[in-house]
């Protein structure tokens, strides 16, 4: 007696190598049939007795391939076909399956393992790969994702290639950039002006010349890096002056996860999240005695650290310890990718180019993410993560995201799956402009999918917001911060959203970013921020946080605020603190604001941490560093009911701004502030959950990348009794609003508006009468 079941397997299961997986594990237990990629996933039928043919998803589930995510498996039984073997067949062409492309892979454990060994064919060889490993994404032309739709279709296949490639029991059958020191791309140097230098090992000269603490551009995965000695004070201030980039940290690649340990204070989940198959960039807390440069990341708490993630990263990192590995660009331009483009964009920069003659042809940055409250957390989304589908919680019409300002990505909806593009970077300069539109294009090719549809932001001077054009449904920002953490978490609202948040436009024309929201996917109402305070000079005072510990003080003491902001040093001369009061008191270049991002800044001037910056999040960032190595009690605040919920922080400034100038410890004032905000907005969720009935609570906006803050915030909560939803896949910044976007246009469009919504508390009384 034979049976016959034929499985459907639905997730990340096409270029992970699942079919020759199948094969094994088929024809281990003497299994016939097949298994074939179809639009709706990989099919399997296999045939034999019962027992095995039943026995056989077991044994799948057991044993998936690194890369290989199973979202969704049927079975259903089939009339036997006596079929004499199991086979692969070829793809079923028509139709779009649901993840075309796998991202991009760090080097597995075996291909390192041959690559250092010196009896392998590919001992040492730069572009080794595998079915488990390798670049895939940034290779890709077209769809289908075949060879001859890459950027290796110009290397035929040696014989012993081919024969690799076609034999299911390889470990690189189908691995299309499969190739070697004889068919496959090969390294070459540069010098600064572009000019090829002659060497037999473009390798060793590179080395030495980084050795030699001179900066050298390198070919990745998704582009190019600018690289250095982690290690050398001059190569780095070199580094710095060349890329105009004064503070903002560097990360840096260590050369194993030993080196990671000697310079960070590394958990066992801070340690997997380094060694994935997709290597992020991991914000990790760095130890006092670190052996590299201060010119890293001068006054960061943490270090952005990550793990050679290429062969030829591994084979660099054998002289060093630790290398910076920065994308090569100029500020708020994308990463470059083209040999010709690095040299012609990296002139004066880069003293020496390692590339080699396989393009990258998709743009694809370092992804960074963090562990925190008992959970990865993406912060920047892109290489090893793109282009994997987000599921989401239902089907949707399909809809384009143009995304925010700064940090942009875009996003395609479409049924039950979301798609996010690589991070773009801040719309503020032409090529970055090019780059989103290049990115749409991009998107849309891979998705096989044109929407008509789009969605934007509200606010009508954006670039994406005019590209996106007239008919495009507009999105508040903070809806889609928090429609964005309900989508990755498949939540259905309505729930209560804190939208913690740097910037966001709101329709009443000021900044918003500390946001008590009710929300669903197809409506929001604000049912609470904290009080506006006033940003002295706008932009200006997001440079300049002593401009908003100034307007902090003035609405916590009154007229006797400047007495204080002296004590506090908070300006160089008194007129400068004259003059703030006379913009407040006039409103002259004043923008009112609720944004939480701001109060941090404005915080840490108080606090004598930071008055001036040089790049976003950085005086929150050392704010947050201070904190997190010390306790403090929770300091008065208070929440007012008007017109929905208004939370003063007038107390707890005019309370720390008294502990410190009575001489408490600023560890100790940086911490209480932390404390006190996470149970302000405890209170205020729960003051909204007895009006409105809604336990939920989820949390988004770029404050929460904050560790500390979103670690107390969710402790807080949960205390309370909320079900507390947090971003993992997504960024909570700016990086996870084109998803929000996305998905509220598409339930609109499907549901209608404000379906999902409870009445407000008038129209209730009203429809009740
Ligand atoms: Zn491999
Ligand atoms: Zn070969
Ligand atoms: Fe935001």
């Amino acid at each position: 007696m034979k049976k016959r079941i034929r499985y459907t397997f639905d997730g990340t299961v096409q270029g992970v190598g699942f079919r020759p997986f199948v094969f094994r594990v088929a024809s281990g237990l003497g299994l016939t049939g097949f298994v074939q990629n179809t639009p709706a996933g990989v099919v399997a039928e296999v045939e034999g007795p019962p027992d095995k043919a039943e026995g056989f998803l077991a044994h799948i589930r057991g044993s998936l391939p690194p890369l290989a995510v199973l979202h969704d498996v049927r079975a259903r039984e089939v009339d036997p076909l006596d079929d004499t073997a199991f086979s692969i067949r070829h793809s079923l062409a028509s139709g779009v399956p649901d993840v075309p492309i796998p991202p991009d892979t760090a080097t597995c454990e075996a291909c390192r393992g041959e690559l250092f060994d010196p009896a392998d064919r590919r001992f040492r060889y730069p572009f080794i790969n595998c079915t488990d490993c390798g670049p895939r994404l940034t290779i890709v032309s077209r769809i289908p994702y075949d060879r001859p739709n890459t950027s290796m279709a110009g290397f035929a296949l040696c014989a012993d290639c081919r024969r690799e490639y076609e034999d299911p029991r390889d470990r690189r059958f189908h691995a299309e950039p499969n190739a070697c020191p004889v068919c496959g791309p090969r390294l070459e140097l540069r010098d600064a002006g572009g000019r090829a230098v002659e060497t037999a090992d473009p390798l060793a000269e590179a080395v030495e010349a980084l050795a030699r603490g001179k900066i050298v551009a390198v070919k990745s995965l998704g582009g190019f890096h600018l690289c250095a000695d982690a290690a050398s004070d001059a190569a780095l201030k070199t580094l710095r002056l060349r890329k105009f980039r004064e503070e903002k940290p560097f990360a840096i690649m260590a050369a194993g996860i030993e080196t990671a340990r000697r310079l960070a204070c590394t958990c066992p989940d801070e340690e997997e999240l380094l060694c994935s198959p997709q290597r992020p960039i991991v914000l990790v807390r760095r130890k006092n005695d670190a052996e590299i440069s201060c010119e890293v990341a001068p006054g960061m708490p943490r270090l952005g650290i990550m793990l050679p993630a290429t062969p030829l990263h591994h084979l660099l990192l054998e002289h060093f310890s630790a290398l910076v590995m920065t994308s090569a660009n100029k500020k708020d331009e994308p990463i470059c990718i083209d040999n010709r483009e690095a040299v012609e964009r990296l002139r004066g920069t880069a003293d020496l180019f390692l590339m080699h003659d396989r393009d990258i042809l998709v743009r694809c940055d370092d992804s960074i993410a963090v562990f925190a409250g008992n959970a990865p957390r993406i912060l920047r989304r892109a290489r090893g993560f793109v282009p994997a589908a987000v599921r989401l919680d239902s089907e949707y019409p399909e809809v384009i995201a143009l995304g925010p300002h700064l940090k942009s990505t875009v996003c395609i909806v479409r049924g039950r799956h979301a798609y996010l593009s690589s991070h773009i970077g801040d719309m503020e300069t032409p090529l970055a402009r090019d780059f989103l539109h290049e990115s749409i294009e991009r998107l849309q090719h891979i998705t096989a999918c044109s929407p008509r549809a789009a969605a934007c932001d509200l606010h009508p001077g954006y670039y994406a917001t005019r590209a996106a054009g007239e008919n495009a449904t507009r999105v508040q920002h903070h809806h889609a911060h928090i429609v964005s953490c309900m989508a990755e978490n498949r939540a259905a609202g309505p729930v209560i959203g804190l939208a913690m948040d740097g910037t966001g436009f709101g329709p009443d024309g000021c900044i918003w970013g500390g946001e008590f929201l009710i929300a669903g996917y197809t409506g929001c109402r604000r049912a609470g921020h904290i009080r506006y305070f006033p940003l002295p000079g706008g932009e200006q005072a997001v440079r300049e946080p002593w401009r908003i510990a100034a307007s902090l003080l003035k609405h916590a003491f009154g007229n006797s605020w400047q007495g204080y902001a002296e004590r506090l040093r908070l300006a160089d001369r008194d007129e400068m603190l004259q003059h703030i009061d006379m913009m407040i008191e006039r409103g002259i270049n004043c923008p009112q604001t609720s944004s939480l991002g701001r109060l941090f800044d404005g915080m840490a001037s108080l606090l004598g941490i930071r008055s001036h910056v040089g790049f976003e999040g950085q005086a929150a960032m050392e704010l947050e560093g201070r904190a997190a190595a010390a306790r403090g009690p929770v300091l008065p605040y208070s929440i007012q009911e008007s017109d929905g919920l208004l939370l003063d922080t007038g107390p707890l400034v005019r309370d720390i701004v008294e502990k410190r100038c009575a001489g408490a410890d600023i560890a100790c004032l940086a911490a209480s502030f932390h404390a006190t905000l996470c149970d302000a907005f405890a209170e205020a969720a729960e003051r909204l959950r007895s009006l409105h009935s809604i336990s939920r609570v989820a949390l988004s906006g770029g404050c929460f990348q904050n560790v500390v803050l979103l670690e107390g915030c969710i402790n807080a909560l949960e205390q309370r009794g909320f079900e507390v939803l947090t971003h993992r896949l997504v960024p909570a910044n700016d990086g996870g609003i084109a998803l929000g976007q996305a998905v509220i246009a598409a339930a609109q469009l499907r549901d209608g508006e404000d379906v999902d919504l409870p009445p407000l508390e008038k129209d209730a009384a009203h429809h009740g009468g």
